[in-house]
Order: C-alpha cells, then sequence, then structure tokens
C-alpha cells in the first residue's frame, strides 16, 4: 500500500501489520526519521547542516506524515525530528530568535502528538503510541561527522556539552515527550553528563541512552570498552533509564557488542538496539538526493534477518535508525512475532 505523501520507490512503501502482530512485552521503534521523510519530499536532507529538522519550520505536513508511518507500520512508539534540532543552530540557519527557535523543538512535539491523534483516530486502543523525544550528541551540532567517532570528546568541555543540551531537553520535556532518547552517543564523557543531568534536573524524567560505536564491534565510536561503560552509565541512574544500547550502527556488529553483557549481573540491563541498514554514508558523493550518499545496500543483510538473534541476547527495544524506512519496521515486527510464537510466549 502506498504511504500518503509522494513516495517514489518501493522502499517508500507501507506494509500494515495484522492484528494478531500487536506486541506487548517487546517495543518495536520506528525507523530512520529522516530516511521515511524523504519519502515525502524531493527537497535534499541528508548533507543541510539542519538535516531532517528544517522540515519542522518548512514542512510540517511531511513530519507527521513520516511518523503517521511509522505507527501504521506497527511502531509502539516514534521519535520525534529533533535529532539535529538546537537553538543556536535554528537561530543561524533559519534567521530566527532565541524564542522561535526553543519553540521550534516543541513543536516538533506537538507534531508528533499531531501523528498519534491522527492514528488514535484511525485505529483506536487502548494502548496509546509513545512520544519519545531526540536527543542527539554534542558532536552532530559540528556537521563534521564527529557523532560517528567522538573525536570532540577529548576537546570540548563536559560544561559545554551540558549547556548546550539543556535547552532542547527542557523544550522536549516540556512539550510532553513520554521519554527521552539520548541517542548516537559516541563517548562515556557526554553519556554520564546526560545521566547526572537528568538526576539533577530532571528527576522524574525517563530516557534510554543509545550509543554510536566502533567498527570493531567492541567499542564506543570513541574507543572506550562498550559493555564496560554501558554497565557503568546504566550503574550511575537505573531508576531513570530504560534501557542501554546502540543505535546507527551496522547491523553484523550488534551481536559481539551486546552478548554477554549481563553475565554475571543481578540486575540485567534492559538492551535497546536500532542499528541502521549497514549501507556506508559517503560525505564525498553527490550532494542533491539522499540515495547518492548512501552505498552498498545490496552487500547488506537486512535488519529483519537479525531480529530473533537479538531477542534471543536479551534486546527489549528494537527497531531501525538511518536507511530503514516505515516497511522495515513492519518486518522487524513479524519477526518479533514470529520469535514470540517459537519461543510460546503469550501475546
Ligand atoms: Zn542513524
Amino acid at each position: 500500500m502506498a504511504p500518503p505523501g509522494i513516495g517514489n520507490s518501493s522502499q517508500c512503501d507501507v506494509e500494515f501489520p495484522t492484528s494478531s502482530e500487536t506486541s506487548k512485552n517487546i517495543v518495536i521503534l520506528d525507523g530512520g526519521f529522516a530516511t521515511q521523510l524523504s519519502c515525502h519530499v524531493n527537497d535534499p536532507i541528508d548533507g543541510d547542516v539542519l538535516w531532517s529538522a528544517r522540515f519542522l519550520s518548512t514542512n510540517p505536513e511531511a513530519v507527521i506524515n513520516s511518523h503517521l508511518d511509522f505507527l501504521r507500520a506497527g511502531a509502539d512508539l516514534i521519535i520525534t525530528n529533533t535529532y539535529q534540532a538546537n537553538v543556536k543552530l535554528f537561530k543561524e540557519h533559519l534567521n530566527i530568535t532565541d524564542k522561535e527557535a526553543y519553540d521550534l523543538i516543541k513543536k516538533a512535539v506537538l507534531l508528533a502528538k499531531t501523528a498519534v491523534a491522527r492514528y488514535m483516530e484511525e485505529f483506536p486502543s487502548p494502548r496509546r503510541p509513545l512520544i519519545v523525544g531526540s536527543v542527539g550528541p554534542y558532536g552532530a551540532s559540528l556537521h563534521d561527522g564527529s557523532e560517528y567517532n567522538g573525536s570532540y570528546a577529548s576537546t570540548t568541555s563536559v560544561d559545554v556539552m551540558r549547556e548546550w543540551h539543556i535547552p532542547r531537553i527542557e523544550a522536549l520535556l516540556e512539550a510532553g515527550v513520554d521519554l527521552l532518547a539520548l541517542e548516537t552517543i559516541p563517548c562515556r564523557v557526554e553519556a554520564e553528563m546526560l545521566i547526572n543531568l537528568l538526576k539533577e534536573r530532571y528527576p522524574k524524567a525517563k530516557a534510554w541512552l543509545s550509543f554510536s560505536v566502533g567498527t570493531d564491534g567492541k567499542t564506543t565510536a570513541f574507543g572506550e570498552p562498550f559493555q564496560q561503560t554501558a554497565r557503568a552509565c546504566y550503574d550511575l541512574n537505573p531508576n531513570q533509564l530504560v534501557a542501554i544500547g546502540v543505535n546507527c550502527t551496522a547491523p553484523r556488529l550488534i551481536e559481539s557488542l551486546i552478548s554477554g553483557i549481563n553475565d554475571k549481573r543481578q540486575k540485567p540491563i534492559p538492551l535497546i538496539v536500532y542499528p541502521n541498514s549497514g549501507e556506508s554514508y559517503n560525505v564525498e558523493m553527490g550532494d542533491d538526493t539522499t540515495s547518492y550518499r548512501w552505498i552498498n545496500r545490496d552487500k547488506c543483510e537486512p535488519v529483519e534477518t537479525y531480529v530473533s538473534k537479538w531477542l534471543d541476547l536479551g534486546v527489549t527495544y528494537i527497531g531501525g535508525c538511518c536507511r530503514t524506512f516505515a516497511i522495515d519496521v513492519t518486518r522487524i515486527k513479524r519477526e518479533v512475532e514470529k520469535w514470540k510464537l517459537i519461543r510460546h510466549i503469550e501475546i
């Protein structure tokens, strides 16, 4: 079935899960927001200094429709279009005031709420999908890819990162998100700062923490041992963290990252995994369409082929990141349901 909007490739198709495919124990995330947004807009997204966040201002209806695609595809939650949202960046690149920039971040939550309301009208259910506020790393604002290597961790003070994060977190919470996604965080110093910030300033908020990681399947993007880092971060604030894990990395790297992470732990860490499609992003290539920059899709195993293995390893939050479409969310959900049937877990 074609999604609303101008979707122009089969990847933009949305499949609807059947009613028996409703999951209770495993939480299904959405997919790559900018990726699905590309089904609704013609303007370039990747390469823009504001990335998909620009469309909060220029095309709010496309933002709503992208969220709706994920809900119709079976997501239990949607993540706001605020990964790259930031008061300073909005001021600079949209030529607006501090207040307008702050309000634009709040508008992202409103657009997500609008999508949920429309979805609930289409498919009434006692279970409302959650709205999760995306909090991308400080490095995402530098526009140099450093959220994927964490290089700024050794040159930027914790205070600078903290002050940079506060306005967006405040706007998201003020606008009423259910949860925060501290995501694509490449380094321990920023992760710990965010966890402590929650504890000190927003003690009622809940969040998940998700790292960007290295290509060795063992470390954070900045090079710290992943499992040790994840365990230490979780133990800093288990009451406010709903899960810890990995996003925006190739699916083939996930198993070695999470395997054994809860061995010998009295209180297991709830795990979250939302990889990208495994394609490589090439900043040198093309500048006018999304697809020119992503290469080697044909060499990647689809995300859903890994699902049962990850669930066996204890993952409870599962979805997709860059280059995963709404149709991938449906496929992931189907694998979750299959896994539950095989394991005789009551649906
Ligand atoms: Zn991503």
